[in-house]
């Protein structure tokens, strides 16, 4: 990744934590009153930050190096946003400590509080209901996102116990920003008011639980490539009913009119449903996103696919952009599972310095261990790994206790929480 790319991020939270505390830092103040007061403004800049990493813009993605990178930092500044803003009033009570030890009580104490200190309390409720969600990973999706929504909530009330202490300044900047943040994901990303609409062309069953969708554009299409990926929606068709939510797939193919097609598994609701599309189904797509096998170094490869993450290697090499020696192991749990795998053994038979390994591996956790090459073979490669983050996590471990640096791994999970 270009270094600016790589720094983006770091900078963005150190100017949301740093500009907010240069601002209000506190000069005549006792110190455990100045630490609290710092601690409230820097978990404020980093939940801010954490609301800014949440949109998905292109170009916002690009300068900030992906949407994965953006979600990752997202959780992470949303976290230690939230723990500096929870010792806020802790800090607090400890200057109060100093004066008296019922002094200090009565600051943590809600039944002796005020309006202000009330919604402050509040805030922090929210703010913990959200976060909850980051360590539940096994709640339906839907349910996830909505409690996850709490947290934008726990932003804006956090910011309304500022306005009403009195710091207006401030709190007036923060709530805008707070806001123009969270209805900018609401408007432009979840109810897709920045997507392009397109239309279903064609839809092929590749698999038992898999469909391979055509899309057209209806307008000027997008200017994407082949393995990056689309936010996806479908609606109406003369028989067919969309979710209507925008889901992430992988572009599997595109040619100049920019007609794209994706692979969709059924893994859940929408997948489901989406296994009975049809032609004219309308449908509208944001993006494009990512950059996964885009820019590969002049090196061997060993590209690992678990089940449908095998769309961006197939996008490659069926755009024929295999230009170093490369090994692609694709696992999937039964034959019937198996899409894609007469083509990918038509390209492995043309593609020279292709070679494909497929394997069913059941419905328990593979061997990795057996089926991973060893470590003299893996000497010098990058590895490129897609799927379900269990199985890449259980790949890379393997590999990383095989001699390949962290660096030289590289993962597209298909999975974004
Ligand atoms: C970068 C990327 C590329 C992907 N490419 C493909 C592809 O080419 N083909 C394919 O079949 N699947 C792909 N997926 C996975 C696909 O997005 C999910 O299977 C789909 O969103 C599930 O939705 P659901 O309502 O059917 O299931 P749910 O039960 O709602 O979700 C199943 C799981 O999918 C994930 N998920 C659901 N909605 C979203 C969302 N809006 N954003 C991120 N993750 C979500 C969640 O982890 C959830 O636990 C990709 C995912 C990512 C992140």
């Amino acid at each position: 990744m270009h270094p600016w790319r790589l720094l983006s991020i770091p900078l963005l939270v150190g100017l949301s934590v740093g500009l907010p505390v240069f601002w209000a830092y506190p000069d005549d103040l006792s110190f455990w009153r100045a630490v609290g007061i710092v601690l409230g403004w820097a978990g404020s800049g980093l939940l801010l930050a954490s609301l800014l990493l949440m949109l998905r813009e292109v170009r916002l993605a690009s300068w900030l190096g992906g949407i994965e990178r953006m979600t990752g930092w997202h959780h992470w500044t949303g976290l230690a946003g939230y723990l500096l803003v929870l010792l806020h009033p802790l800090a607090l009570a400890a200057a109060a400590w100093t004066e008296s030890p019922p002094l200090a009580w009565q600051l943590l104490s809600p039944v002796a509080q005020n309006w202000p200190v009330w919604v402050g309390w509040a805030a922090l409720l929210f703010l913990m209901g959200g976060l909850s969600t980051t360590f539940a990973s096994r709640l339906r999706y839907p349910l996830w996102r909505w409690l996850h929504g709490l947290l934008g909530i726990g932003v804006l009330v956090g910011f309304v116990h500022v306005l009403l202490l009195g710091i207006d300044a401030g709190a007036v900047f923060a709530i805008l920003a707070a806001l123009l943040m969270l209805v900018w994901r609401l408007i432009r990303v979840d109810a897709g008011v920045g997507a392009k609409p397109y239309v279903v062309r064609s839809v092929r069953r590749v698999a038992e639980a898999m469909v391979e969708i055509t899309l057209a554009p209806l307008v000027r299409g997008m200017p994407a490539e082949a393995g990056q990926f689309v936010l996806v929606a479908f609606f109406r068709g003369p028989r067919f009913r969309g979710c209507g939510e925008y889901h992430p797939f992988t572009i599997s193919a595109i040619d100049e009119d920019q007609q794209f097609r994706i692979g969709v598994k059924a893994l859940g609701d929408c997948t489901r449903r989406m296994q009975a599309l049809e032609p004219g189904v309308e449908a509208r797509v944001q993006g494009p996103f990512g950059n996964f096998l885009l820019e590969r170094p002049a090196k061997p490869q060993l590209w690992v696919a678990g089940g449908i993450g095998i769309t961006p290697f197939l996008a490659c090499l069926r755009n024929a952009r295999v230009e170093h020696a490369t090994r692609l192991l694709y696992l999937y749990r039964s034959e019937a599972d198996a899409a894609f795998r007469d083509e990918l053994e038509t390209l492995a038979a043309t593609h020279t310095g292709f070679s494909l390994e497929a394997r069913a591996t059941g419905d328990a956790i593979p061997d990795l261990a057996a089926i991973l090459p060893g470590a003299d073979e893996l000497t010098g490669h990058e590895c490129y790994l897609c799927g379900p983050p269990g199985l890449l996590d259980a790949v890379g471990h393997v590999l990383q206790s095989r001699g390949v640096p962290a660096a030289q791994i590289h993962c597209e999970r298909f999975d974004f929480r």
